[in-house]
């Protein structure tokens, strides 16, 4: 072999040693190829140790779980990702050549691998739940064969929220349809009723047209509330933030609601900083969420009673706080009332037209602006609604571009 064919050979990784006889003008070359010999050869190394530790982070940090058995379930390779994601402690190394029975308890792993040269496709796909940290995983099964031996490749995705929001979803069209057909059923009841003959005496007929008008609020209300619950689900953090007058909108709300609260003789008193209260939010969801907090302090109050509108600011967030004086919620509903779809189930709540998504689109709306939402309420003696609002982001949750105004007042990001 020629000696510019050996360092041709060295650069593209083929290490062959001298096996034909040197030819004499190439002795003389000899000294000097052999001084470049070991750089070329140590740089070489390097490259390729670079590519194995650059390989291994990759496969280290990777988003998904990768481990390799031979036929005997041992483990000839595992990710830290599985490690963690199936409440391992410690590093992959302290596991390769041990049994993957003992470390990795799902007896249905190894029935799928058991079955695999079964297999239509050459490979299976399993759902599993790790009992320990509750992850629920995808699992690819596959045969491969590593220099002449035939080992097993499994790759293990998390995939609890995505399955999680799938049964939400699912839950949502069945509860949808739950909650649309108690007012279709009441509707048509009514105007068959009309038709054979109910129409014929005024004082009932007025009286079912009256039903028939209220249950197409709920279906309209209902459709309001699944829109936006359905809008606030896809805009995530992309809301168009900008800076947004609160005092305003408590105002605009309490207009919008003033003749709802005067049939009941309530009043509303609203207190609040001497001045505006200036926030880093989206005006159009942050009314929805108010509206819907003094909708039913109205709806729940007793009749000709006070509701307290309460605003704070601090430095950097804002209080709110609504307080009625109707019965309120019993304790352990407290929580569950944020849920959607939940409504007490006595006997007021379930006379007052509601859709039980009003608190769900609140709490989603103030999450969304990064704060929080709860209720204080003693059972008898009415309940106060909070809401907490930083008044801008941490600089360190990652905002969309539209999200920086140029207004050189706004210190709010700083
Ligand atoms: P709804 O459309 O039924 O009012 P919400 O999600 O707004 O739905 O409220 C859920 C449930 O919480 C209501 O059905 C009611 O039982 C209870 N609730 C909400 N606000 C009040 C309040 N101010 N006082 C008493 N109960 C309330």
């Amino acid at each position: 072999m020629s000696i510019l064919r050996l360092a041709s050979n060295f650069f593209s990784g083929i290490f062959t040693r001298f096996s034909s006889p040197i030819k004499v003008e190439e002795k003389k070359v000899l000294p000097h190829t052999e001084q470049l010999q070991k750089p070329i050869n140590d740089s070489h190394f390097i490259n390729l140790n670079r590519e194995n530790h650059l390989l291994h982070l990759i496969i280290q940090n990777a988003e998904e779980g990768f481990l390799i058995l031979d036929n005997n379930n041992t483990i000839k390779f595992i990710n830290n990702f599985l490690l963690r994601k199936i409440g391992v402690p410690g590093n992959f190394s302290e596991y390769i050549n041990r049994n993957s029975i003992e470390l990795i308890r799902f007896p249905k792993l190894y029935e799928s691998i058991k079955e695999l040269p079964y297999s239509h496709n050459d490979e299976i796909i399993l759902n599993l739940v790790s009992d320990t940290t509750q992850t629920e995983f995808e699992i690819i099964i596959k045969n491969i064969a590593i220099q002449g031996e035939n080992l097993i490749f499994t790759k293990w995705r998390d995939i609890t929220l995505s399955s999680k929001a799938e049964k939400i979803g699912k839950e949502l069209v069945a509860n949808v349809a739950h909650q649309l057909r108690t007012p279709l059923t009441s509707i048509k009841g009514y105007a068959e009723t009309l038709l054979d003959g109910a129409f014929d005496d005024p004082s009932v007929s007025k009286k079912f047209l009256e039903t028939i008008l209220r249950n197409a609020d709920r279906l309209t209300n209902l459709v309001r509330d699944i829109l936006t619950l359905a809008r606030l689900d896809d805009t995530k953090n992309k809301l168009d933030f900008k800076r947004t007058n609160i005092n305003q909108i408590i105002k605009n709300v309490i207009e919008q609601l003033g003749p709802l609260a005067e049939d009941k003789g309530v009043k509303i008193i609203f207190s609040h900083p001497e001045s505006d209260t200036i926030i880093m939010g989206c005006e159009q969801e942050l009314e929805i969420a108010i509206h819907n907090l003094l909708d039913n302090a109205i709806k729940y109050t007793a009749d000709k009673t006070q509701i307290d509108i309460t605003l704070k600011e601090s430095e950097d967030k804002l209080q709110l706080s609504i307080k009625d004086q109707g019965k309120g919620i019993p304790q352990k509903d407290c929580e569950k009332i944020f849920e959607r779809f939940y409504r007490i189930e006595d006997g007021k709540s379930k006379k007052m037209i509601g859709t039980g998504l009003g608190l769900s689109i609140v709490k989603q709306i103030v999450e969304l602006h990064h704060g929080r939402t709860w209720v204080e309420s003693l059972w008898g003696h009415g309940a106060t609604f909070f809401v907490e609002i930083p008044k801008a982001f941490d600089k360190r949750i990652p905002l969309t571009p539209n999200t920086y105004q140029t207004d050189e007042k706004m210190q709010f990001l700083n």
